[in-house]
């Protein structure tokens, strides 16, 4: 029988300090404001969170049991240099942890910073190899590689399995690929709370504070959606958790009781450095003004993202400020480093 399995964990106590450095706050709720540590299931491919697109199978539905002011932090797209760099360090100010659903070639781009984001604590799940805008409309087959080979190329990237977290781009789910993830038991992230930073036309980090905070306190708890590829979303966040800490809000740190476990056959035609996935290349980029509202999501209010443009963005700012950021997190994962995911046969890992 499918159940949430949630596990309150005994918090310890470590001394007061200044500036909280690595995981020295993780834990201590006297010192952060981190509510509780949660492990969630995914066997049978629950579906978390409340924004989903077709996939309404009802049976497979799950609800995080969060208490009234509780909230989970969500980062999709990334890693991307300074960006996620100054949220991780925003999400170490206020001593929370966060789910990062990467980008599989993303992650393949900056290993160290998605093993930063690793080494910090957070829990990482996969938000597809590529990041099709219109994965609704690809065959299942199409819809299986993009999702293993993303998997797959994160694990490498981070240098273990990662959780079996997903989220579809934009939502855009289908049946077929919903019950594909149910067999692999990958439990598949919706979202209860759209913080609009990737809102088509871009939005200003005031703009996203004001709509995050306003809609946080609407909902009263709840999974919060961002993406850690956004600048507005880097320069906003701080301030956002210092508002919501004042509004009494804790964040709920969600771990995985298992890890990814690859498909020895998908792993095996998921060459991870074929430039894309026929899913990929399937269809050119969406222009803004197309009409890509579906069902109950409107893709153009949560995920109005073009990959290429955000790295160009980032590598323009970064040129600009000189912060190297960027050229220190790249360098991507070599072949030669690819070690037939040796990590794989490890047992439980909970991350
Ligand atoms: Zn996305």
């Amino acid at each position: 029988m499918l159940r949430m399995v949630f596990a309150l964990l005994v918090l310890g106590s470590v001394a007061a300090r200044a500036a909280p450095s690595d995981n020295d706050c993780a834990y201590d709720p006297k010192t952060t404001h981190l509510s509780r540590i949660v492990a969630a299931d995914s066997t049978g491919g629950p579906l978390y969170g409340v924004t989903m697109n077709d996939a309404d199978n009802k049976s497979q539905r799950r609800t995080l049991d969060l208490h009234d002011h509780e909230i989970v932090l969500t980062f999709d797209d990334g890693p991307l240099g300074a960006n996620t760099q100054a949220i991780l360090d925003a999400l170490q100010k206020h001593c929370v942890k966060a789910i990062f659903f990467a980008v599989g070639k993303m992650a393949m781009a900056q290993p160290k910073l998605i093993q930063e984001i690793d080494r910090r604590g957070h829990t990482i799940g996969s938000h597809t190899w590529s990041h099709p805008r219109a994965m609704h409309t690809l065959s299942v087959e199409d819809n299986k590689l993009e999702i293993e080979k993303g998997f797959i190329a994160v694990s490498e990237a981070v240098g273990k399995p990662i959780a079996p977290f997903f989220r579809f781009p934009g939502f855009r789910d289908s049946k077929g690929a919903v019950a594909y993830l149910a067999s692999r038991n990958i439990s598949v992230w919706g979202t209860d709370v759209i913080s609009g930073d990737a809102d088509a036309g871009g939005a200003s980090a005031g703009k996203v504070t004001h709509d995050v905070i306003s809609r946080v306190r609407s909902a009263g708890k709840g999974i919060v959606l961002f993406h850690d590829i956004k600048r507005s979303t880097a320069e906003a966040l701080d301030g956002i958790l210092t508002e919501l800490e004042k509004d009494g809000f804790k964040v709920v740190q969600v771990l995985s009781n298992t890890n990814y476990q690859p498909d020895a056959q998908l792993m095996a035609r998921a060459d991870l450095f074929r430039t894309e996935t026929a899913a990929a290349t399937a269809r050119p980029a969406a222009s803004p003004k197309e009409q890509v509202k579906d069902g109950s999501v409107d893709v153009m209010h949560t995920e109005w993202i073009d990959l290429d443009a955000e790295i160009a963005n980032e590598k323009l700012h970064s040129s600009n400020a000189g912060t190297g950021a960027t050229t220190q997190a790249r360098g991507g994962v070599q072949p030669a480093s690819l070690t037939a995911a040796s990590g794989w046969a490890t047992g439980r890992q909970v991350r």
